[in-house]
This record gives C-alpha cells, structure tokens and sequence, in this order.
C-alpha cells in the first residue's frame, strides 16, 4: 500500500496525530489539514514530518484544490469539535462544523472521485446504553448535540454510498486515552476536561485537586465507570479500516474500546501508584450529560478488521500518558 495517500484532517490533534504516525510506519503518503485551532505545528513538523495545509474541511475551494493539486486515495477525518459541554451551549458551532463542515469534504471528494472514508465517530452517538458491553446493533439516542452531530455524519455516510458509492468506516470510539509509546506525541488540549490529563496535572503539580464528578452512581463505587482506549491501539485501528476499504470492503460502523470499565476512582487510584505522586481527589456535583457506565463491545473490529489493541491495561495507558505530560508539560 506505500504507493497511497491519504489526507488526514485533524492530523495535528491528539487522535489524529497518532494515526498519522500509524499511516507512515506503514509507508503510506500522508497530507495533513488541520486549522490548528486545536491542533498543534509543531507535532506535524518535528515529530510526524508530513506537509500541512492549514485550512478549514468547510472550505470548499481549499479542498478542491487539495484535490487536484495530490492525487488522494482515501481520507481520515478527524477534525471535528469535541467538547460535550460546549456542544450543548453552542449546538451551532458543532452543526456547522461537525455536520456542514462534513458535508462540504464528502461532496468535494465525490466531485474528486476518492470514494473511501474512515470516519471518528463516537460512542457518544448511543446515548444512554440499555446494555453493557454496547454492541454496535444497540440504538443511538446521542442525549448531547456533540453526539447528534456525529451521529448525523453516520447517516449521511450510509446514503453517500448507497448513491454515490462511497465507502466509509465509522469507527466509535469510547475513552481515548495515553499516548506515544516513545513519548512523542500525546494529549494537549486548551481547555483540558479529560480526566487522567488532569489528574496527571494534579500530579504534577500544576492543578491543586482533581474533582470527582459524582459518587452517588448506580456503579460499585458511586464513581462512573468508562472504557479507557490507548490512543496508539486507536491509530492502527484506522489503518486497519483503510486497508479493509481499499480491499474493497463495504461500509461498516465498528466500536473501539477494550471492553473493561474503570471508574474514576480506580483511574485516580492508579495514577497514584504509577506517578508515586500523592493526587488530592475532591468529590462535587455530578456533569450533566454523563451516563453512569459507557463500556464497549469490541468483538466486531477484532473478527472483521483482525484488531488486537497492544496496551490494553489502564496501567499502561496511564504510564504512557504519564511520560508524555512530564515531558510536554512537566
Ligand atoms: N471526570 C471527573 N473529573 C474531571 C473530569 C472527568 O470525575 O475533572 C469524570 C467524568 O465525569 C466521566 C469520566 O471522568 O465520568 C471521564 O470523563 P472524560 O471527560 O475524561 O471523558 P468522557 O467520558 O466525558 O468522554
């Protein structure tokens, strides 16, 4: 597959990133467009060294000219807002951006003629599961305009093939977590919510306290209960779903996750053995919007795309995420 490329959109954010990283140590060509609002230069030049068009998936004549001036084999879309809390002040912003910006990508690539997509979706788009582990079979009632807005995309994706014969892969996705094995690439948001960045803070030094969003859930802690996925796990998946696509495969929705709660407890818990930091935890009001228990059913990715996640443990995942934050914020 080294004779292809691929545009990654989002390729300088933390996801997105990662799967650059995956799609070159498989010799795949890789063009990144990014509007670095969230994404951050400096990886895409001195870590992943790919050529970076900055600019919006909105912007139609941009992408036209990406088009015509690379010839693509296939896109991975990441670019999207991701804040649920955000999304439920400023459903707009995610509309435009996560729907119409969308929108605008997949009708330049059908007027271009590349007809495969692997697409970050999320396990936000099922809303309060009635079953754990969630299958992908299980109805998506996303109950915040950031799932919507994805879940949205999925629909499209299933008529765009239907009438224009578009292949896609959605991939949904429970906890991201962790980062580069060698350390060189990691989670660096601006606002950060995620939990163990801000526990890892808190270990560091650099926040006083990490809050404990409600103890009070149906879970056997109290604490809510999710699936943590290793990030680097997250980057070969996408590349298994290019290969399944370029192999012809028809368009698919798998989930990505490992299939092992923990809840936020256990998560400070952890952190605490491997920072061998002491992370003063303080119990507040619940989020809205945070179902108790979100844990995957992965078995469809594993049959179908032969997916095995390598660092699968939380303590794994919190080491890597651990070296990352001393060397990038420590
Ligand atoms: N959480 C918490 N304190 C924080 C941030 C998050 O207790 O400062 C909880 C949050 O309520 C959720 C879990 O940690 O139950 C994971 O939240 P995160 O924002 O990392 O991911 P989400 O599940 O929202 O995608």
């Amino acid at each position: 597959m080294a004779d292809k490329t691929v545009l990654v959109t989002g390729g300088a954010g933390y996801i997105g990133s990662q799967a650059v990283l995956s799609l070159q140590r498989r010799g795949y060509r890789v063009i990144v467009l990014d509007n670095l609002v969230y994404g951050h230069r400096d990886l895409v030049a001195s870590v992943l060294k790919a050529e970076l068009i900055v600019g919006d998936t909105g912007d139609r004549p941009l992408l036209d000219q990406i088009f015509t001036d690379h010839k693509i084999d296939a896109v991975m879309h990441f670019a999207a807002y991701a804040y649920v809390g955000e999304s439920v002040t400023a459903p707009a912003k995610y509309y435009r951006n996560n729907v119409v910006g969308t929108l605008t990508l997949l009708e330049a690539m059908i007027a271009a003629g590349v007809k495969q997509f692997v697409f970050s979706s999320t396990c936000a788009t099922y809303g309060e599961p009635s079953e754990i582990p969630i299958p992908e079979a299980h109805p998506q009632n996303p109950i915040n305009p950031y799932g919507m807005s994805k879940l949205m995309v999925e629909k499209m994706l299933w008529d765009f093939d239907r009438a224009y014969g578009l292949r896609s892969v959605m991939f949904r996705y429970f906890n991201a977590a962790g980062a580069d094995p060698n350390g060189h690439l990691g989670e660096d948001h601006n606002p950060e919510t995620h939990l163990i960045p801000l526990v890892l803070f808190a270990a560091l030094g650099q926040r006083e306290h990490i809050s404990i969003f409600g103890t009070d859930y149906p879970t056997p802690d109290g604490t809510c209960v999710r699936d943590y996925i290793h990030v680097s796990d997250l980057a070969d998946a996408h590349v298994l779903g290019l290969e399944y696509l370029l192999q012809g495969g028809a368009t698919n929705a798998f989930n990505l996750g490992n299939g092992n709660g923990f809840s936020v407890k256990e998560v400070i818990e952890a952190a605490r053995k491997i920072t061998a930091k002491e992370i003063k935890a303080i119990a507040t009001d619940r989020r809205p919007g945070d179902p108790p228990s979100l844990v995957g059913s992965s078995e469809k990715a594993r049959t179908v795309l032969g997916w095995q996640p390598q660092y699968a443990d939380l303590e794994t995942i919190l080491q890597h995420a651990w070296h990352w934050h001393q060397r990038r914020h420590g």
